[in-house]
């Protein structure tokens, strides 16, 4: 679904990402791991054009990002949802109106089909009866959830989460890993960057070790860790674990 060709990230004369080929395939979960400052959300964000890389291609089914105008992009960009750290729901909407507001303003839909979708949705994570509250009366796992729930509201075919519990207190982290286990069960292809080592262990079909630069290691999680191969892996390992 998603081929990583070369990929290079430069910030003035800071090289973040050197050269990254990958690809992801369909129904795939990847767990994206590293030392903080690796560049992993960089990376991500790479991967939808929401930072433009400085060398290399993404081509996401078939057709290189790197090379389309903003409008085309952003159509692309609808079938990879994103969920990030800090939820980024909007305040001043009920928790229904944030499902509704994309899919209603992209796709040619009806209120009542909008609706429909977003109580599936809903239901899905667990908080139909929050349809109509604000998320700020919300705890952040149930935000989280939502957040969740909004991007699939646009039927994505891909999800990119970047540090999606890292912001939640202990006690709600694993109703959102759930949430994120649902949906690989389901098939949806997913890459995922998280310090959740479990979740890693248990979900991912494949470990992506990001360090300096680079995809250091791509194996499965079994092999990965229990028998990493590089030494910023090992290291990596024996200081989380
Ligand atoms: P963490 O685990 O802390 O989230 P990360 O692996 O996600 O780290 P990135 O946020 O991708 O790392 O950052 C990688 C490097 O790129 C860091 O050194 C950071 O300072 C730098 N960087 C990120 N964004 C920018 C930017 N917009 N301008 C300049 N430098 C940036
Ligand atoms: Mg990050």
């Amino acid at each position: 679904v998603i081929e990583i060709k070369g990929l290079q990230k430069k910030y003035d004369d800071t090289v973040v990402l050197k050269d990254i080929t990958e690809d992801v395939k369909q129904g795939e979960v990847i767990c994206v791991i590293g030392p903080s400052g690796a560049g992993k959300s960089t990376f991500l964000r790479c991967l939808n054009l929401l930072e433009k890389p400085t060398k290399g291609q993404v081509l996401f089914e078939g057709t290189d990002l790197t090379t389309l105008n903003e409008k085309k992009i952003n159509g692309l960009r609808e079938k990879m949802g994103m969920v990030f750290q800090n939820f980024n729901l909007f305040p001043n909407m009920t928790v229904i109106e944030n499902l509704k507001l994309a899919p209603k303003k992209v796709k040619s839909i009806s209120d009542e089909e909008a609706t429909k979708t977003a109580q599936d949705l809903l239901d899905k994570v667990g908080l139909l009866e929050k349809a109509d509250v604000y998320p700020t009366s919300l705890s952040g796992g149930q935000q989280q959830r939502v957040a969740i729930a909004r991007a699939l509201a646009m039927n994505p075919e891909v999800m990119l989460f970047d540090e999606p519990t890292s912001a939640l207190d202990p006690e709600m982290v694993g109703e959102v890993l759930k949430v994120m286990q649902d949906l690989a069960n389901d098939g949806m292809t997913m890459v995922v960057v998280t310090h959740e080592m479990g979740f890693a262990k248990s979900v991912a079909d494949k470990i992506w070790f990001m360090a300096d630069g680079y995809i250091q290691e791509s194996a499965d999680p079994e092999t990965f860790f229990s028998h990493p191969q590089t030494d910023r892996a090992k290291d990596f390992l024996e200081k989380i674990l």
